[in-house]
């Protein structure tokens, strides 16, 4: 196994379990929503996003995707409702994507899989594809201020959620899912300048960074709710 965690065959999501052991655990992500096994809880509220003071800070490729990160040091932006019991403070979203648009996602839905998945946390997009070639390799990072993440929503917030983990190591078993029912777009060229970030540091050998998305893991008799009627 080479020395770090990544997408190769050597280092990819097969081997993840032999440094992380829960990898083989019982509420593993992502998973594939069936839609007509998940439920409607009639108890879940409405999701509540409140994002407007959201400050956005620095973007990053940390050699297994890039992340926009938010100043968390007060509830500038957060989230509350649906299945959450809390508040919890928008502090970096990222995205999964595919060496082609057919595949990327991590989450499917009816097995069906996107050319990317943003995990968090349009036009809302452009702003982040045009300052990528500034993070071409991995542990660069750019300022990257005032982006309104409620760029990247969709219309609705109707959702499907299930109890998870984190989607890369360490793996943690300590993630409300929540997944949003409607997809948004992005265009293929878009999703070209994804494809030319690098997994590798500047002047190493080129590594594209693609296909930095786990598989679905076993439900393992969870159960997928839904606010959808
Ligand atoms: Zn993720």
């Amino acid at each position: 196994m080479s020395h770090h965690w990544g997408y190769g065959p050597d280092n990819g999501p097969e081997h993840w379990y032999k440094d992380f052991p829960i990898a083989k655990g019982n509420r593993q992500s992502p998973v594939d929503i069936d839609t007509r096994a998940a439920v409607h809880d009639p108890e879940l509220k409405p999701l509540c996003v409140s994002y407007e003071q959201a400050t956005s800070r620095r973007i990053i490729n940390n050699g297994h995707a890039f992340n926009v990160e938010f100043d968390d040091s007060q509830d500038k932006a957060v989230l509350k409702g649906g299945p959450l019991t809390d508040t919890y403070r928008l502090v970096q979203f990222h995205f999964h994507w595919g060496s082609s648009d057919g595949h990327g996602s991590e989450h499917t839905v009816d097995k069906k899989k996107y050319a990317a998945e943003i995990g968090d946390a349009k036009p809302g997009l452009q702003k982040v594809i045009d300052v990528l070639g500034s993070i071409k390799t991995k542990g660069k990072s750019a300022t990257f201020t005032d982006f309104d993440p409620r760029g990247l929503l969709p219309a609705s917030l109707d959702y499907w959620t299930y109890p998870g983990s984190l989607t890369t190591p360490p793996l943690l078993e300590c993630v409300t899912w929540i997944v949003l029912r409607e997809p948004i777009c992005v265009s293929s060229e878009q999703m070209m300048k994804f494809r030319q970030l690098n997994f590798n540091g500047e002047g190493e050998a080129e590594k594209p960074m693609v296909d930095n998305w786990r598989p679905s893991q076993p439900l393992h008799g969870r159960q997928v709710r839904t606010s959808i009627k």
